[in-house]
């Protein structure tokens, strides 16, 4: 086999190679089937196994409660970012965003195109180097629910605790910490993640919804975009995307194999940690987040100079370091570290940033 390199890709990203190895095997002879996954009806038994087999694991893995649904849908997460407001802002109602990074201002200005949405807090003009506090926030106690993005991709800041949003119910865009810790699901209202970072492939987005909320639909929504007709056809309702579904299957119960959630959030604590404590020791390496703030699953920081970084990111490719150019619109540099990401790649990135501070600082 070519040897791979660790790659530090925000998404697509490094998926579970056990997970590579199996969906490879599996490609052209699904076992006992004498064809293709990529090549079966979705309305086959194989194929609605595998959709009922990867949310009954989800639901184990995070401990769904049983008033919850779980909908595999298409569009990516920012298709999440309209259908949110489409389904659940009642007629004359209004919903909440907290706005902590460009993909949350995102969300609020798309979902702006739909409903009346107020910003509850920002942290752009910090620069979005931090979450915005509790006290911080204008949470409307009568709005239709609280908008906020669990992990901010690009900045590399992430929410330690949920913020509180009351009765008022919490929708999350999780898609770059998914299932990277234990999360307590009563506490949402909804949550979503596009599939590509921490859970698979592209083309299948993950919606956990509480029950009473898909009862919000209005009748009048295209079939496509209502929670409630993807419910009733188990998310089913025209084509879904059987492979990346598939392939979220075999990422889950890799997850349950690693140990369960508990042993993701202590693994990608201490990965991130290799990181962030050399950035601590050292005066080359600013990181971009503050201390308390910082994400576990992207480690965002600058070199004294773009110059100098564009070398680091040249140098690091040529050590099998791959994909470390921060998000165009920021610059800087990203480790981008999910759940499948192996503690070796970190340990090589540190020692080649030693190196390199050593020869350039
Ligand atoms: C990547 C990302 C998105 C966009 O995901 P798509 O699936 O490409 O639409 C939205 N939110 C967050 C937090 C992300 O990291």
């Amino acid at each position: 086999m070519a040897e791979r390199v660790f790659n530090f890709a925000a998404g697509p990203a490094v998926l579970p190679e056990p997970v590579l190895l199996e969906a490879q095997e599996n490609l052209f002879e699904f076992p006992g089937i004498g064809m293709s996954v990529l090549e079966m009806s979705h309305r086959s038994k194989t194929v609605i196994d595998i959709m009922e087999e990867a949310e009954s694991d989800i639901r184990t893995l995070a401990s769904i409660p049983d008033n919850y649904s779980i909908l595999f849908l298409q569009g990516g997460a920012s298709l999440q970012f309209s259908m949110i407001p489409m389904n659940l802002v009642s007629p004359e109602g209004h919903a909440d965003h907290i706005v902590s990074g460009h993909f949350a201002k995102v969300a609020f200005e798309e979902a702006q195109k739909i409903a009346r949405i107020d910003l509850a807090g920002s942290t752009e003009l910090q620069g979005f180097d931090r979450i915005p506090r509790q006290q911080e926030l204008t949470l409307n106690p009568d709005a239709d629910y609280v908008h906020f993005t669990a992990n901010n991709t690009i900045f590399g800041t992430e929410w330690a605790e949920e913020p509180d949003s009351g009765s008022v119910p919490l929708v999350g865009d999780i898609s770059s910490n998914a299932l990277s810790k234990p999360i307590d699901v009563s506490k949402y209202g909804l949550i979503y993640a596009g599939a590509q970072k921490n859970l698979g492939v592209a083309g299948v987005t993950m919606v956990i919804i509480r029950d009473d909320l898909i009862e919000r639909s209005k009748d009048n929504l295209p079939a496509m975009l209502s929670y409630k007709v993807q419910h009733k056809s188990a998310s089913a309702y025209n084509t879904p995307p059987v492979f990346g579904i598939y392939i979220l299957g075999l990422v889950i119960k890799w997850i349950i194999d690693q140990g369960g959630l508990q042993e993701m959030g202590r693994r990608n604590l201490d990965k991130s940690r290799l990181i962030y404590d050399l950035i601590d020791s050292s005066e080359f390496y600013r990181g971009h987040a503050v201390t308390e703030d910082r994400s576990r699953m992207n480690v965002t920081f600058r070199l004294p100079g773009s110059e100098l970084e564009q070398k680091f990111v040249e140098q690091a490719n040529l050590n099998e370091l791959s994909e470390l150019r921060g998000h165009r619109s920021v610059g800087g540099i990203r480790a981008s570290i999910y759940n499948a990401f192996p503690d070796k790649g970190v340990e090589q990135l540190v020692s080649f940033m030693k190196e390199f501070e050593r020869t350039n600082g």
